[in-house]
């Protein structure tokens, strides 16, 4: 096994933190003996309700069923603006960091309030009701965060489509949650490229007759076609509604949004979330995960896109009355150094991002780091993907100086927020693991019959009991949700995600369960392979699948990026073989290694490895949906030089 050093909580850390260990340990215990008062108790506390809730929850796992403070009522954009006028009406709500480096913008609770009532003006003006699902395909501007919040003000229902997605995949999300309205802008900005937003949803929209309204921001003043009566311009239609518009009181169990899975397992499912719990579970994980102090600056640099967009971009850190970052740019423009530029022009505290950029940008080395300050970070997150323990070195030492406490959070769309995490003032970390459960959150591993395992071991990893953001429904198909999640082992959630559990009680999530890999009996998960095969300084990324093997049953095959300008031969692949042997065991050894210049990654960065399986298995004609790559060219290419024929 890795080497894994333990990094013991800081005395700074934790004096300054809202909780140590022993509050940690006390609140956990109460929030599973005394769920109801445990989260009474912070509902109450975290965030305001026009009217009280009749029960605090009630639920049955087998049936897929939960509910959360019902007969309670609260509007989210009440909760993310109004309530903090009185007191920090001119604190900036969210600092814009546009993609151009010389760009910035600062938009204050008072600002942020006027745009979104009034573009909630605009769409109930356009005949948008309480219920209605509205679509949202932007670039990274103030205007998501602006038109999120409108809906949610009128009770509309937001899908946010990541703005990467093509015209295609934009028509099925418009379409599979019967959108009328669609709010986009003209293009977008990425990395100095124009993205054509506004072309995307005309042609996505021809096959789209019930859309009815589409709101453009101007973000570029690039050319774009209109249709009449349709299509209205954000800047203009604003100005002609009035700045008030009431908060609209919604049931606790309301629909608030949907948003669909990014698809790195299958066809993408509408995750439907609810209002009170769904936006409890936001604000308090922001508040303790990230141990967000009144006056921190964070910065998350998902996409709204995605659902940490959504968690920990807005609804998270507005509930909690905090200041935002929002990046329309990527990590590697203009160079290697911009998350950390951005970090000192804006004196970043909180910063939070994802293995996979992570690990481009240890490709680029320590220099473009080194250039930067990054003296106002206190605390680094990660989500995505496991992040493997060389990757969780550098953002340490490199990045965060020693200094800074990492929180590797686990949790996926359909929980709403992270269940699995470090709290910094709690607990001690482990490199690669994303350590204990967050408060209410009980986690099992099941194993081959379903059975709990206790103590140490390896198995399926799955929650036992509701907890307040989980999924309520799959969009337009709720038996769906209960056959994907809540079938596959009676009582409980299940994941799709397998796991190891520690002597500490510690989670080390192993990768997707579909990915466990037999290879003559032994269990491999292939995140383990994968952080050894990264050790080797030539090697950036490296994916590994199962691949039908006729002694062993399964082997193992490697798709290995080299770093720029490694030597590729057979020497190298040795030196791969090696320090897997000595990192995991000589039964972990790929059977095949095939160099691959690219991954096949979904649009959020995740490696999609059920695509690498179909190569690796030789099984071409039928690659299943393909519409969330973000690069498709790379399949070809790796198909073409394939190993197993
Ligand atoms: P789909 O469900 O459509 O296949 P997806 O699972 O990639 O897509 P998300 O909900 O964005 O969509 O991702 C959740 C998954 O990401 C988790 O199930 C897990 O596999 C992985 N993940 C997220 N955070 C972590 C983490 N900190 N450590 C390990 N894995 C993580
Ligand atoms: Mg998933």
């Amino acid at each position: 096994m890795f080497e894994i050093s333990l990094h013991p909580v800081k005395d700074d850390v934790r004096q300054r933190a809202h909780l140590d260990n022993d509050a940690y340990l006390r609140l956990y215990r109460q929030s599973i003996e005394q769920p109801d008062a445990f989260w009474g108790e912070q509902a109450r506390q975290l965030l305001d309700w026009s009217k009280p809730w009749d029960q605090v929850h009630s639920s049955d796992l087998s049936q897929g069923q939960a509910e959360w403070f019902k007969g309670g009522q609260l509007n989210v954009a009440h909760n993310c603006i109004d309530r903090h006028l009185a007191e920090r009406g001119e604190q900036i709500a969210i600092i814009w960091e546009g993609d151009n480096p010389s760009e910035s913008a600062h938009i204050t609770y008072n600002k942020l309030h006027s745009h979104v009532s009034r573009l909630a003006n605009v769409l109930k003006q356009r005949g948008v009701k309480k219920g209605d699902r509205v679509c949202i395909y932007m670039p990274m501007i103030p205007e998501a965060a602006y038109a999120m919040l409108a809906c949610t003000r009128i009770g509309a229902v937001h899908s946010v489509v990541f703005g990467g997605f093509s015209p295609d995949a934009l028509r099925d999300r418009i379409l599979d949650a019967d959108c009328r309205t669609v709010i986009t802008a003209d293009e977008g900005v990425r990395g100095g490229k124009y993205v054509p937003l506004k072309a995307n949803v005309d042609k996505a929209l021809q096959s789209c007759p019930a859309v009815s309204t589409v709101v453009v921001v101007e973000r570029t003043q690039g050319e774009v076609a209109w249709v009449e009566g349709r299509d209205l311009w954000y800047h203009e239609a604003l100005r002609e509604v009035s700045g008030d518009c009431p908060a609209e009181p919604m049931d606790a169990e309301d629909p608030l949004f949907i948003l669909y899975t990014s698809g790195s397992t299958g066809k993408p499912k509408g995750v439907l979330h609810s209002t009170g719990g769904y936006l409890l579970g936001a604000a308090m994980t922001h508040k303790y995960v990230f141990d967000y102090h009144e006056g921190d600056i964070y910065w998350c640099t998902a996409d709204v896109g995605w659902v940490t967009g959504h968690s920990y971009i807005v609804y998270g850190p507005l509930a909690n009355g905090a200041t935002t970052l929002m990046f329309e740019g990527v990590p590697n423009y203009p160079d290697a150094s911009r998350f950390w530029r951005v970090i000192d022009k804006h004196q970043v505290n909180i910063f939070y991002t994802a293995p996979t950029a992570l690990r481009a940008l240890m490709r680029e080395g320590e220099d473009p780091v080194k250039q930067t300050d990054r003296s106002s970070l206190r605390l680094l997150g990660s989500v995505g993907e496991p992040i493997n323990p060389e990757a969780w070195e550098w953002y340490y030492h490199v990045v965060g100086e020693c200094r800074c406490p990492i929180v590797d959070t686990w949790w996926q769309t359909e929980t709403g927020s992270i269940l699995i995490t470090p709290l910094p003032g709690a607990t001690d970390l482990k490199p690669g693991s994303a350590t204990r459960p967050f408060f209410g959150v009980q986690p099992v591993l099941l194993d081959d019959q379903g059975l709990e395992i206790d103590g140490p071991g390896a198995g399926v990893l799955a929650i036992k009991a509701s907890w307040p953001s989980q999924i309520r429904s799959v969009y337009g198909d709720h038996q769906r949700m209960i056959d994907t999640y809540f079938k596959p082992y009676p009582g409980y959630y299940f994941t799709g995600d397998g796991a190891r559990r520690d002597e500490d009680g510690y989670y080390w999530i192993t990768g997707r369960v579909d990915d466990v890999i037999n290879v003559s009996g032994h269990r491999i998960g292939t995140a383990e392979v994968e952080s050894a095969l990264v050790l080797h300084d030539a090697i950036a990324e490296a994916a590994v699948v199962g691949y039908p093997h006729d002694i062993k049953g399964q082997g193992i095959y490697a798709f290995v990026t080299p770093v720029i300008g490694a030597q590729l031969n057979d020497a190298l692949k040795a030196e791969l073989l090696a320090l897997v042997s000595k990192e995991i065991g000589s039964f972990a050894k790929p059977e095949l290694i095939q160099w691959a210049p690219g991954l096949p990654k979904t649009r959020s960065g995740k490696i999609m490895r059920r695509i690498l399986r179909k190569i690796a298995c030789n099984e071409l004609d039928n690659m299943g949906d393909t519409s969330t790559l973000a690069d498709p060219s790379v399949v070809d290419g790796l198909i073409d030089k394939r190993l197993n024929r």
